[in-house]
């Protein structure tokens, strides 16, 4: 009698197939970067002037982008979030997103985006099956939005794409990086807008990455303080979707949550389930490190798939314990480290 089971032998056969790295822990989400590009320059991430751009044919194409997403499917990567700079302002991005939403094992793909570019896209992205847009969205006073944004524009344009995109049944999110002198009154007034539409606000802690290290963050405990003050108790919940690291509350009578990240004030690094691809095809296994693996020469030059996963389990395996926010280095700040080439 043959002892094959099919069903065990597929299980182990993905068990094999899985991303793990030296300290256990198991990475099953790609934050993916289509361009360094912006249409904002926000202080904490872009110089005021633009960045030099990288020349378009230093960007991942769109079929190499596709061929990489198709062999970390394999290995176990079935999160994704599209990000840049913005990611609407590539060409193409959303006939991307199609494509990859139709890869086997690409279950959840999402979209970060400060909005601007959205309008016209909404209903096509929630057709495709794109199942949540984090908006960053850093004040309601027009006035404190354009200066944190360094922009003319106000927040009004990206309020009615979020109501769309709420209505397509996309979950909306609704990113702010709590900073002192620019938006730091206007917390309260977020917390009231996207409790009132049932959004899920996330405070984002300052990180000092890139342009974030000439500005100063406001500490979660001192956000949760005023938030309680206006709103009353929060009350931890376990039940909002997402791909990671974020603690969310709710507030009573509302649908909507609040939620921190705070990787400085509460590092969990333990949890961490993610790796990051730079829009120049740089696979960064830690936001604030310089380990990896430059996967474009692989691509362009031939290399097989086995060794393109061989490349990226060396990068996994690399992948360093913690972040080293504590014990930031001046060279913290180069070009490698800026967020709107990473892509947060
Ligand atoms: N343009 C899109 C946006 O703003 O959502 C996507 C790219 S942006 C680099 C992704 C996320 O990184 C945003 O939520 C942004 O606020 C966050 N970010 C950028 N620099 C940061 C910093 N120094 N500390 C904390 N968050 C940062
Ligand atoms: Fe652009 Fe996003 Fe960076 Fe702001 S945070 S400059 S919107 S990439």
């Amino acid at each position: 009698m043959s002892t094959h089971d099919p069903d065990r032998d597929n299980a182990s056969l993905r068990a094999e197939a899985k991303l793990i790295d030296a300290y256990g822990r198991t990475i099953n989400y790609l934050r993916l970067s289509l361009t360094d590009r912006c249409n904002f320059r926000c202080v904490y991430c872009m110089p005021p002037d633009g960045a030099p751009y990288m020349p378009h044919r230093e960007l991942t194409t769109y079929e190499e982008l596709l061929r990489l997403c198709r062999i970390m499917s394999g290995l176990g990567i079935y999160r994704f979030k599209i990000t840049g700079g913005e990611p609407l302002c590539r060409k193409g991005a959303v006939a991307f997103i199609r494509r990859l939403k139709r890869i086997p094992g690409v279950d959840r793909v999402t979209l970060t985006s400060n909005g601007t570019l959205l309008a016209p896209y909404v209903e096509e992205l929630a057709d495709i099956g794109v199942s949540g847009i984090n908006f960053s969205l850093n004040s309601l006073n027009p006035e404190h939005y354009a200066a944190v944004s360094r922009t003319r524009a106000g927040p009004e344009p990206v309020l009615p794409v979020m109501v769309a995109a709420a209505k397509a049944g996309i979950t909306v999110k609704i990113n702010v990086v709590p900073l002192r002198t620019y938006n730091d009154d206007d917390l309260p007034d977020l917390t009231r807008f996207a409790l009132e539409n049932g959004y899920h606000l996330r405070f984002i802690e300052l990180m000092p990455v890139g342009l974030g290290m000439t500005c100063t963050g406001v500490p979660p405990h001192e956000i949760r303080a005023v938030i309680e003050r206006d709103f009353g108790p929060l009350t931890a919940v376990d039940d909002v979707t997402g791909n990671g690291p974020a603690e969310y509350f709710r507030v009573s009578g509302y649908t909507g949550s609040v939620g921190f990240i705070s990787a400085v004030s509460n590092m969990f690094c333990r949890q961490c389930n993610r790796i990051r691809l730079t829009s120049g095809g740089f696979l960064k296994s830690c936001l604030h490190s310089d380990v990896g693996v430059e996967l474009k020469p692989l691509l362009r030059g031939g290399a097989n798939d086995a060794a393109i996963i061989a490349a990226l389990r060396k990068a996994v395996r690399e992948k360093p314990q913690t972040h080293a926010f504590g014990n930031v280095a001046p060279e913290n700040s180069g070009q490698r480290f800026l967020m709107h080439g990473i892509g947060g």
